[in-house]
């Protein structure tokens, strides 16, 4: 391996700084799926926690790299790049975060997990200077600053901010469970909701059950089937599962 020479950061600075990057996505995805979950108008916005989650790390990410030419992650190990044009920064930001919203499949996934291996093996023993697959295509290399940015210190207070965004959702999770109940609106209009008639098949309750997650009632077999397909409360859209069915016993002439 070639003497790390000045402007050249070492193998450690970098797949550090890539995992720090890892954990930010991580934990703004953790308090998307929270915040969806939790607030009953956003629930429908569940199923694109991914894609929310890369867009706000996107913007963060953007701005960090006009002010500073580097990501927060990058910059938290005074790394930043050599980007010449506004331009390179969109098309990184574009391959980074959008690209594998459109592409779901687990073979891409794995090609490119592959393609890094190969370019961070370059770059450790070959004196390649791109150290990850979008890095080549865009001919962005990771350079040491010259003058340190104070997003250091920025950083970590962004990590302790989505920290303690995180224990103030979780924390009122236990609390506010069975208290919640009172308030779940339906997010979807429904004629037949509290007409004695079940939201699935629109007839009389057969075995009526609860989902002990939302309060709404449902035949038996009804909420069996859409929970083993779409795993929420089909009237709020709440995640639910199996264990969240509850047998209703009714009285005579109720
Ligand atoms: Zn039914």
């Amino acid at each position: 391996m070639d003497a790390i020479t000045d402007s050249k950061p070492s193998f450690y600075e970098i797949t550090m700084q890539d995992r720090l990057n890892d954990m930010l996505w991580q934990s703004v995805r953790h308090l998307v799926s929270i915040l969806l979950d939790k607030t009953p108008s956003l629930t429908p916005f569940r199923y694109y926690s991914y894609e929310i989650s890369s867009i706000l790390c996107a913007l963060l990410d953007l701005y960090s790299l006009l002010t500073t030419k580097g990501t927060f992650s990058e910059n938290f190990y005074s790394l930043c790049r050599n980007i010449t044009s506004k331009s390179s920064i969109f098309s990184y930001l574009f391959i980074h975060y959008l690209l594998p919203c459109f592409i779901k499949f687990p073979l891409p996934g794995q090609i490119y997990s592959f393609l890094k291996g190969l370019t961070m093996l370059g770059f450790l023993y070959f004196n390649y200077n791109y150290y990850s697959p979008e890095f080549a295509i865009l001919k962005q290399e990771l350079i040491r600053q010259k003058t340190r940015y104070r997003m250091g210190t920025a950083f970590i207070g962004l990590l302790l901010l989505l920290k303690a965004v995180e224990v103030f959702f979780t924390s009122k999770k236990g609390v506010s469970e069975v208290m919640a109940l009172d308030n779940i609106q339906p997010p979807y209009k429904d004629s037949v909701i509290g007409k004695g008639l079940c939201p699935i098949c629109k007839e009389k309750f057969v075995n009526p059950t609860a989902l002990s997650s939302s309060g709404y009632v449902f035949c038996y077999t009804c909420i069996r089937q859409h929970l083993q397909v779409y795993s929420a409360c089909p009237v709020t859209n709440i995640r639910s599962s199996l264990r969240n069915m509850r047998k209703i016993h009714m009285h005579e002439g109720v």
